[in-house]
């Protein structure tokens, strides 16, 4: 699975600073997706665990969670990269085109952001938005929180 790039985000998940991890390989193609470059699967970089691990051993004074967006991902590796994220002591998110993921995915997760950019819905910051934000640690929607002090995002 290949990353795009990293960043330090202070939005995306609400209450926390996360290390966010751009995923390669959107098939979703929304049209008006900010970030295009993310559609294929051929730019980016492997991202192992060993490689996310000396990431966290870089960031962990300042961050609280790690969140995995921009494209879609594998399954497996992706499992096996929030365990180490875990592993660390860190919470886990995703952000998602797609409506639903699996089960045993939602089990490594502690927050995701599911549904496609729609341009006439907006984003999680539009009352009208298609896109729902849980924290799946108790089933909240969280949705409010972007709507009160969040910036537009087409992720
Ligand atoms: S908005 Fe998100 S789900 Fe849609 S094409 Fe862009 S990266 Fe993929």
């Amino acid at each position: 699975m290949n990353i795009y790039k990293y960043d330090i985000v202070y939005q995306e998940v609400p209450h926390h600073i996360s290390l966010a991890l751009y995923v390669c390989g959107c098939p979703l193609q929304c049209p008006g997706c900010h970030s295009p470059e993310l559609w294929t699967e051929k730019t980016g970089t492997p991202l192992t665990r060993e490689g996310l691990l000396s990431l966290l051993n870089k960031y962990c004074d300042r961050i609280s969670c790690v969140l995995f967006l921009g494209g879609e991902w594998h399954e497996q590796e992706l499992v096996s990269l929030l365990q180490v994220a875990r592993e660390q002591s860190l919470l886990t998110a995703l952000y998602t085109g797609l409506d639903v993921v699996s089960p045993e995915l939602e089990k490594h997760l502690d927050f995701l952001k599911t549904g496609p950019w729609r341009r006439e819905l907006g984003g999680l910051a539009s009352p009208n938005t298609n896109q729902i934000f849980r924290d799946l640690r108790n089933g909240q929607i969280l949705n409010h929180l972007f709507q009160t002090n969040s910036k537009e995002t087409s992720l």
